[in-house]
């Protein structure tokens, strides 16, 4: 049966609430058979540290001090998750535990490596048991007795069989990370950070066909997102890379993590227990992916010249301070990095061969593709000196540029680096849904502007989507013969297909533009951002949906720093939206709408002058092409009412589209039936019209059909779409016919209000409205 490992680190296992998430993703993602391993809760290894500290310095006191903070961190775990019987337990064997320790260091007798295991192993039964009382079948097991070593080298042939063994398919299995027994059966640790590592061994004994590695990021970013907001989260990262930036000490993987993983095909995965629906990034083999550039900071590090290091010394010296160690040869001299607090133990170790160059460093390395790293690592140097930061080491090698600086790089400077040695150069893939009118000048308008944007950003065209089919070339289309390519290798439309296309993209953007007029399109939205797509819609239905829906993609788009415009799906190209933005950015108010903001409807009433009946006009207009095939989708007026619930919620409105009031260009029965029936009784339309219309005229004012929304002092809304008489010499009265007018009152603009006016439909201005948005989104990623 293929077998799944999940790791779930310390800052997944934080508190209570982080266990019952935990849980949850168990109970969503593992089979019976699969394996949990776990770190220690929090920061609780960096507590027991702390107690090793005090117990060494025979401080009495200090030792009891955070003896009494492990305990209350463990006992509120406990009392949340837990009552009864199981707690009682549970809170026994920990006061028991505690005891031992308390007593052990009396006795000074305790034992560095067993103390720290105390931190998975409360982790490993708090959440078996959790488990269990959830109806969930869990053992855990003491990674102990499943991975032995000698001489500090793990015994895989021997732990193969013993894995193989204690791993059934009766259970899930939680497995503590980070520790293991040498062959005497005393406790060591596989280094800070290593329950990554257990992850991958136990993978690699047990067969298994994935690790996933849930984490408190959606993935690997181009540098730490807690750092910097506009970090780039990479869907995947080739394991060479991922390896190197494990060796420069970046946290998100350890740096042994990927050597089980050499020759074998199980799959690595990044993931968010935070946020369980995202997609992470997937570590692959070479080929698989291409290379990408990060940043990694260190800091507090002494960096030792060695004479003559024998081979095999780093991993003896990296295990001597359970701490991965950065190794490297420049001038023919070897070169090591370790943490200050370690760097007596290994220079004793070496004695008389290392001796310390330069201590207390800060840094950070720039990864990229052997060929970028001349030119940035010349361009991080300067950066560096405009920011007036000093340098203590350069080194330049084939695929990183490391430098160490005597102050450490904060988020700002780290912003800066990223900015322009990480954002400039990036790609994006575009992926345009619905290829008709509107989308085929699109594409062509795309040579232009992809040329315009690619100082910043690298475009390509990559899919291509139907109702019934949809064609990806995830290298980019052809913009001069995509409509060959479309002939001649288009697929059958095919939802589950389209995203595993997706997902398949190794870009650094993707965004989905969304030209369809298709309720169940939309309805894909929450998926396309799991699957990291910023959006760009002319589609109304997602921006008019519910307010639940609504709000929930908003924030789903925000948690994971993607961009939705939607300013072609009113007014189509009218620069409306970024009017009313600006308007309100500085300091104006809205006070009320007004306007017609619907093609059809406007060249009808425009165009209405009792010369020839009403339906006679809707008719022609249908055969021109003015129309939606069934007119009576524009005379119910529905259009023009998901356009103000649009407006409405770019003011920040919370309104849902029936509390908008609408009433239809035509009597209610009419709308109901066939269009047959409604040919045969399109009498009633024209006395419904004629008589709106002579009543209009008898106030000397002209039939229009409008959309109004209206805020009052006290907030109160008004919205409502349908008939209105306006009084001749009124903008909206002299409208061109197809033609939509905006007319907006504000604090500022109160006696004279702002216009906006102007063709609110074609192909050529939406397209280049939808281009806009394309720029905006190049302009504003993050
Ligand atoms: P865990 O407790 O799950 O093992 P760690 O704290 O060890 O998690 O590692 C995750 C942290 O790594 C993130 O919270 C983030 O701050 C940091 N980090 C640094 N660089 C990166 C990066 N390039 N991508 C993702 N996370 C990073
Ligand atoms: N708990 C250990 C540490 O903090 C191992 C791990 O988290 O992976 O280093
Ligand atoms: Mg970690």
């Amino acid at each position: 049966m293929a077998k799944v490992v999940h790791k779930f680190g310390g800052s997944s296992l934080s508190s209570a609430e982080r266990y019952q998430a935990v849980a949850k993703i168990i109970l969503e993602q593992c089979q019976l058979g699969d394996s949990v391993v776990v770190s220690a809760a929090g920061k609780t290894t960096n507590t027991l540290v702390k107690l090793w500290q005090s117990f060494e310095q025979q401080d009495v006191r200090a030792f009891n001090d955070v003896l009494l903070q492990v305990e209350n961190h463990q006992r509120e775990l406990i009392d949340a998750l837990f009552t009864g019987d199981r707690h009682a337990a549970l809170l026994k064997q920990l006061v028991n535990e505690l005891q031992a320790l308390a007593q052990a260091r009396e006795a000074r007798t305790l034992h560095y490596a067993s103390l720290l295991a105390h931190g998975e192993l409360w982790s490993a039964r708090v959440l078996a048991n959790y488990l269990s009382s959830q109806g969930i079948e869990a053992r855990d097991i003491d990674a102990r007795k499943l991975f032995v070593q000698q001489d500090g080298v793990l015994l895989h042939a021997l732990n193969k069989e013993v894995c193989y063994s204690a791993i059934g398919d009766n259970a899930v299995h939680i497995v503590t990370g980070f520790i293991a027994a040498d062959s005497q059966g005393e406790t060591v640790t596989l280094g800070r950070n290593g329950s990554d590592y257990s992850a991958t061994l136990l993978a690699n004994y047990i067969d298994a066909t994935q690790v996933s590695i849930w984490t408190d990021t959606i993935g690997v970013f181009s540098t730490d997102p807690r750092k910097v907001s506009s970090a780039i989260k990479y869907a995947k990262v080739c394991r060479s890379q991922a390896e190197l930036l494990a060796r420069l000490g970046n946290p998100v993987l350890h740096a042994k993590t990927l050597s089980p993983l050499k020759g074998t095909d199980i799959k690595l995965q990044v993931r968010s227990s935070f946020d369980s629906d995202a997609l992470g990034t997937e570590i692959v083999k070479a080929g698989y992916s291409k290379e990408k550039r990060f940043i990694t900071t260190f800091g507090q590090l002494d960096l030792l010249r060695v004479e003559k290091l024998n081979s095999g010394e780093v991993k003896q010296l990296s295990q001597l301070i359970q701490h991965s160690i950065h190794h490297f040869i420049k001038g023919g001299e070897a070169h090591l990095l370790v943490p200050s607090e370690f760097s007596h133990l290994v220079i004793n170790a070496l004695e008389p061969r290392a001796n310390i160059i330069e201590s207390q460093v800060q840094g950070f390395a720039v990864v990229a593709p052997s060929q970028d790293i001349a030119g940035l690592h010349q361009q991080a140097l300067e950066l560096l000196g405009d920011n007036a930061i000093v340098t203590r080491f350069v080194l330049q090698a084939q695929n990183y540029s490391l430098v160490l600086t005597d102050q450490s790089i904060d988020s700002d400077v780290l912003a800066v680096l990223h900015e322009r040695l990480v954002n400039k150069g990036r790609e994006l893939a575009v992926i345009v849904a619905g290829v008709g009118n509107v989308g085929e000048v699109f594409i062509e308008q795309c040579n232009d502007q992809f040329d315009k944007l690619s100082e910043h950003f690298d475009l390509k065209l990559v899919g291509l989507l139907r109702s019934k089919q949809m064609l990806f070339c995830p290298s980019g289309l052809n913009l001069a013969q995509w409509q060959q390519q479309w002939q001649n290798e288009a697929i059958e439309y095919n939802e589950a297909e389209l995203f595993t296309r997706i997902k398949e993209l190794d870009y650094e953007h993707k965004v989905i533009i969304d030209i369809t007029a298709s309720e169940r399109f939309s309805e894909l939205y929450p998926q396309f951002v799991e699957h990291d797509c910023h959006l760009i819609s002319a589609n109304k239905y997602a921006g008019t949906a519910k307010h639940n829906w609504y709000t929930q993609l908003r924030q789903k788009l925000q948690e994971r720093n993607l961009l939705w415009r939607y300013n072609t799906s009113v007014g189509a190209g009218l620069p409306v939206n970024f009017a009313l933005a600006d308007l309100q950015n500085s300091g104006d108010e809205i006070v009320r709408i007004e306007g017609v903001f619907s093609g059809t409807l406007s060249w009808l009433c425009s165009r209405y002058d009792g010369s020839e009946a009403f339906s006679e006009l809707v008719l022609g207009a249908q055969a021109l092409g003015f129309t939606e095939p069934d007119p009576r989708e524009d005379l119910s007026g529905r259009d023009m009412q998901r356009k103000l619930l649009i407006l409405a919620r770019e003011l920040g409105i919370e309104l849902e589209l029936d509390e908008i009031e609408l009433e239809p260009l035509m009597p209610d029965n009419l709308a109901q039936g066939s269009w047959l029936q409604f040919l045969e009784n399109r009498q009633q339309l024209d006395d419904f019209y004629a008589e709106h219309d002579a009543k209009a005229r008898e106030n000397d004012a002209v039939l229009r059909y409008t959309g109004a929304l209206e805020i009052a002092n006290n907030g109160h809304v008004c919205a409502k779409v349908g008939v209105a008489h306006v009084p001749n010499g009124a903008a909206i009265a002299n409208l061109t016919p197809s033609d939509n007018i905006f007319v907006i009152h504000t604090k500022w603009y109160e006696q004279n209000p702002l216009v906006i006016q102007g063709p609110g439909a074609g192909k050529e201005v939406t397209a280049a409205g939808i281009h806009s948005d394309l720029f905006w989104l190049t302009q504003n990623l993050k």
